[in-house]
């Protein structure tokens, strides 16, 4: 069966409010049915990614400040959250500093995992995680929507939907800190520590930088990474100018721990029809949001997708990608996509229909989607 997914474009004919992207976007949330996905008086955790410090081109609080609107119509108490990224109290700074607090959005901002970051519930996931532990604010939940900025990524080629569900809906670690059931698992599938590349380093110290729990130190001119205060987020790798900093992980497995990380997160929903999904594709940049910094857009501004499936509206996204020129005067630059390769396949070297395929794989949804625009 063809999922529905439905498709704002970002382009506006008229001027006035009701045709506006956001006008738009608010008589779309009225016909998505809240009152069948919502109980009254029920807490509804709107999940999404806070951004970075010095990466705020994250979902504008205006979209989200409507879809706070819109459960409360139907008598839901909305909560907009995101898991532990950084150190939790930090990450609630950066939240607010990007415009997300009760009086842009209308409802609290909490971190899903607790103050501490040890508020989860372990749960099973797939052969290859074993086991994960889930935040007790989306484990608790009956009912979700789960909002995505849809850009590249260095790892998974894209983010949207799915790995806003598995890498931000898993806890970095359980109460008692056992890292390999916590999020760092799907970037260190094949080994437990980093490696380092002596020769390839230059000492800059970027590693030392990024690191949200102290754990990379230089001594008598070497990285060391503390195994003890590690979360194996991968961030000092990712941010190593010279790839002195490997994370043990192919990126075949990377792709399937994603969708095991996606499923086992959905598993603890009862009913997966009242989970809504909506992809944003605007201020499509290059990289993830919890990087340092973000980059002009790669891709002129699409629109807004709303949908049931987390297949469907990630390959849709993808497709609607594919379908543009790329930005001059961006990272992209030049780049001509082609009927394989998309544009951050290119930039980053990655399949990014991986995890979507492997989603499919374990029925999470399907590929095969009709559009429906509004
Ligand atoms: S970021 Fe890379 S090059 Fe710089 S100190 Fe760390 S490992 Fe070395
Ligand atoms: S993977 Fe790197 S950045 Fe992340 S916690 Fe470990 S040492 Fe720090």
């Amino acid at each position: 069966m063809m999922a529905k997914v439905h498709f704002l474009s970002a382009r506006v004919y008229k001027w006035e409010y009701k045709h506006s992207l956001l006008g738009r976007f608010e008589t779309l949330l009225k016909k998505m049915e809240f009152d069948k996905r919502i109980r009254e008086g029920e807490l509804i955790p709107i999940k999404t990614h806070f951004g970075s410090e010095g990466a705020n081109q994250t979902i504008k609080p205006s979209f989200i400040r409507k879809i706070v609107e819109a459960v409360k119509a139907v008598g839901g108490k909305p909560f907009v959250t995101d898991s532990t990224r950084i150190q939790p109290y930090e990450y609630l700074e950066v939240a607010n500093q990007n415009g997300y607090n009760f009086s842009s959005l209308g409802a609290p901002v909490i971190i899903a995992d607790g103050i501490f970051g040890n508020d989860s519930v372990t749960v099973k996931a797939g052969e290859l995680l074993g086991e994960v532990c889930i935040p007790s604010a989306v484990y608790d939940a009956h009912s979700m929507i789960v909002i995505s900025h849809f850009k590249g990524h260095i790892q998974a080629g894209i983010g949207g939907a799915i790995k806003n569900l598995a890498m931000g809906g898993v806890s970095y670690h359980p109460r008692g800190g056992d890292w390999k059931k916590g999020r760092g698992r799907m970037h260190f599938l094949i080994g437990d520590k980093m490696k380092w590349i002596k020769e390839k380093c230059n000492l800059c110290k970027t590693c030392v930088n990024i690191c949200p729990t102290d754990a990379v130190s230089v001594e008598d001119e070497k990285i060391v990474v503390s195994d003890k205060d590690c979360w194996r987020c991968g961030r000092c790798s990712r941010v190593c100018p010279k790839e002195a900093l490997i994370v043990p992980q192919t990126d075949i497995l990377f792709h399937k721990s994603l969708a095991e990380g996606a499923k086992a997160v959905l598993d603890t929903f009862k009913d997966k029809k009242k989970i809504l999904y909506i992809n944003f594709l605007l201020d499509i940049q290059p990289e993830c949001d919890c990087m340092s910094v973000c980059d002009v857009p790669v891709i002129q501004n699409i629109g807004i997708l709303v949908g049931e499936d987390p297949v469907a509206i990630d390959k849709a996204s993808l497709d609607l990608v594919m379908k543009e020129k790329t930005l001059p005067s961006s990272l992209a630059e030049g780049i001509e996509q082609t009927r394989d390769q998309d544009v951050f396949s290119i930039l980053h070297k990655k399949n990014s229909k991986g995890h979507i395929q492997e989603a499919e794989n374990l029925e999470l949804g399907t590929q095969k989607y009709e559009i429906v625009e509004s």
